[in-house]
């Protein structure tokens, strides 16, 4: 096409063609931007980086929209600064976007965990319907505008599992001085329980459970959990993830970058994160069906946590919010605007999607 396109503009000039000058002055007023996209995980890393929906295809996406006028280079983590100084960079404007979850910032602003997944919290249906139509994408930029930047959702793992445990969890107490990594509001609940806490980048989760430094972790899925190994470094897969019921991926932008941006690569960019949010998830759904059932037959033992110590995990979980609540207005106004939507979309979705799941389904 390009050659095409050259071959007229040479001869239309050539000709004196009056159409050719307002052509021509597009071509050499062509503005071609490159910008860099960090990722709180490893390169090749599944679902974040290679896949479907992944930081590498979102670049893709948006380079073949603008016909290259967008040029992202994307990097995995530790190849241009560390997994978790992804928030950092973007403010400071090192590179314009960085790709990972929003959970990761809690440090920085406690509300941002509500962008990622509430435990006990919305589906990818519910999160979805309160992210676009409900408020949520505005309180998330609300949130990160005293940091200089904005954000927005490109990508969702669906309901993740609670996790790969050495030892079988038969009650509360078993919890006691367990060494677990889990990131997020997830991680406070589990220490109030006497969870020994770790924050590990999902590189560094296989050789810790395998050696024995920790004695417990959650990582995402079937799928992602399986390339990591996990199932080789404990037995017991913990499934429906009562910590992350629909986990979002952030796309995280220098919002002086962001505004910098013609009106039509904005669009692009947001077009094709929302393309992403959702492909991403529907690679999920068929990796990990697969997965799961390549999972039972290696023997690992899957089963959910036992009734008591949900019930444990959900009183905790409700106590550390009702405490962040308390300390930052900012956080009460994000949780307030989540859970009303929550609790109208539970009452639709059990005449609805639940119902079927439960009442109408083979
Ligand atoms: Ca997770």
């Amino acid at each position: 096409m390009s050659f095409v396109r050259r071959k007229f503009l040479t001869g239309a000039a050539a000709a004196g063609g009056a159409l050719a000058a307002p052509a021509i002055s597009r071509a050499q007023n062509r503005v071609v931007l490159n910008w860099k996209m960090t990722s709180a995980y490893g390169k090749g890393s599944p679902f974040y980086m290679d896949g479907p929906g992944s930081a590498t295809d979102l670049a893709k996406r948006i380079r073949e929209m603008s016909d290259g006028r967008l040029n992202i280079q994307v990097f995995g983590a530790g190849e241009l600064i560390p997994a978790f100084e992804g928030f950092d960079a973007v403010r400071a404007g090192t590179v314009e976007m960085n790709h990972a979850n929003s959970y990761f910032w809690t440090g920085k602003a406690f509300a941002a965990q509500y962008f990622t997944a509430v435990p006990f919290g919305m589906n990818f249906q519910g999160i979805n319907g309160w992210l676009y139509d409900g408020g949520g994408i505005d309180l998330w930029n609300e949130v990160y505008a005293p940091f200089g930047m904005v954000a927005m959702p490109c990508g969702n793992t669906g309901v993740q599992m609670t996790g790969w445990f050495k030892k079988e969890i038969k009650t509360v107490a078993d919890l006691k001085g367990l060494k677990m990594r889990i990131p997020g509001l997830a991680g406070k609940v589990y220490a109030n329980l006497g969870v020994d806490v770790k924050v590990l980048p999902g590189g560094e989760i296989f050789p810790a459970l395998e050696r024995g430094v920790i004695d417990a972790a959650e990582f995402v899925g079937p799928f992602q959990d399986r390339r990591l190994g996990l199932q080789k470094a404990a037995k017991y897969y913990y499934t429906t993830g009562w910590h992350e019921p629909a986990t979002v991926s952030e796309l995280l932008i220098n919002k002086a970058a962001w505004d910098k941006l013609p009106k039509d690569l904005q669009a692009i960019v947001s077009n094709a994160a929302a393309a992403c949010n959702v492909i991403s998830e529907g690679w999920c759904q068929k990796a990990n069906s697969d997965a799961m059932e390549d999972l039972k037959k290696q023997g690992v033992i899957a089963r959910p946590l036992p009734d008591d110590v949900i019930k444990a995990l959900r009183a905790e979980t409700n106590k550390v919010l009702a405490e962040a609540v308390a300390k930052d207005p900012l956080t009460k106004k994000v949780h307030d605007s989540y859970f009303a939507f929550k609790s109208k979309f539970d009452r639709w979705s059990e005449v609805s999607e639940e119902a079927y799941h439960v009442k109408v389904r083979d």
